[in-house]
């Protein structure tokens, strides 16, 4: 079964793990949100592509959720030492890949055909695209003005009141080679428990511009959202305060009527199974099972669940 999984950096790359644990590799497309990425040190940065590629390539780090496992800090040390900014943390292992990325962007190589070479200097099989070539920039509206991403994500911790979402450039931008045919192809689509303000939605608004109108093409019973607030909150990461800030209260309830009008099943936590109606009352039919992923049998199972599920949606 062919299938396309939407995924940020964390959440989305855990379950595209477990889908890759089961899938032929030819049958998993991973599509990438972009709309962290950003320039540091004079280094160009894809947080979210690179804890996908990490991940599947079991690189990653265990217990941070980002970067490398086994790493070392003496350059970003060492910068600090001189005076240089230490916010955004990067590992000596971790630098490697953006000073290559960089080299190879300056050289104009677009950053779907980087990321095919890198996959596959990892060995990772299943085909990892970033949502766009071009530049798509997610700025935080807070209560102290517009933030770059990670200047909100990163810098600020998530501290600012946020009042909204917009992804600079996605006007201009198109879908990276391969995104509209993988699309096209696909039996069915997942929506990773990927935050769905910063994670999903910037890959969404790109999907928008594909001529094909995806969305619509054969009925939502094809597209499948797993939900990343678990008894209302966040495993990790700011989706339940972004929730609560804009005025609604966070759970997996207002997860599944974010995707009301685009995904026709739902899969939420089993702690949570008191929202089934309610979810099953928007139209959506869904599955209750265990979502939390704390180890790599953790992600297979609920990638199971997530096929077994659409199979019978289909
Ligand atoms: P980021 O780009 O690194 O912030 O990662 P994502 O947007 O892909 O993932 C962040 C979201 O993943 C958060 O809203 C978390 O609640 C959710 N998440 C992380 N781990 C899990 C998990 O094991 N299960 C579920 N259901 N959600 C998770
Ligand atoms: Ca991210």
């Amino acid at each position: 079964m062919k299938i396309v999984a939407l995924a940020g950096g964390v959440g989305g790359a855990k379950l595209a793990h477990g889908l890759a644990q089961i899938l032929p590799p030819e049958d998993l497309t991973v599509i990438v949100n972009t709309g962290d990425d950003f320039e540091h040190l004079g280094l160009s940065i894809s947080p979210d592509l690179d804890t996908v590629c990490y991940t599947l390539a079991g690189l990653a780090n265990p217990d941070m959720g980002w970067g490398r496992a086994d790493e070392t800090w003496n350059t970003i040390a060492n910068i600090e030492r001189l005076g240089g900014p230490n916010w955004f943390h990067l590992g000596d292992q971790d630098l490697a890949t953006h000073i290559e990325r960089t080299r190879r962007l300056k050289e104009c190589q677009p950053l779907s055909r980087i990321t095919r070479d890198f996959c596959k200097a990892w060995g990772i099989k299943p085909t990892v695209l970033p949502m766009s070539d071009q530049s798509i920039r997610t700025i935080v509206e807070t209560d102290e003005g517009e933030l770059a991403f990670q200047e909100y994500f990163v810098h600020r911790r998530c501290e600012p009141r946020t009042k909204g979402f917009r992804f600079e450039g996605v006007d201009k931008a198109k879908a990276a080679p391969g995104v509209g045919e993988a699309i096209q192809t696909a039996e069915a689509i997942v929506i990773c428990p990927s935050n769905p303000w910063v994670s999903i939605a910037p890959i969404l608004a790109v999907l928008s511009t594909l001529p094909e109108k995806w969305g619509e093409r054969e009925g939502r019973n094809q597209i499948v959202a797993v939900s990343p607030i678990i008894a209302g909150k966040a495993v990790k990461g700011p989706a339940a305060k972004m929730y609560g800030e804009l005025g609604i209260e966070p759970s997996a309830l207002a997860v599944a009527k974010h995707y009301q009008n685009l995904a026709g099943g739902f899969i939420l936590d089993e702690v949570d199974a008191k929202l089934e109606a309610d979810i099953q009352g928007l139209n959506m039919q869904t599955l209750v099972t265990k979502t939390l992923m704390q180890n790599s049998d953790d992600r297979r199972h609920l990638a199971e669940d997530v096929l077994d599920f659409i199979g019978k949606l289909l």
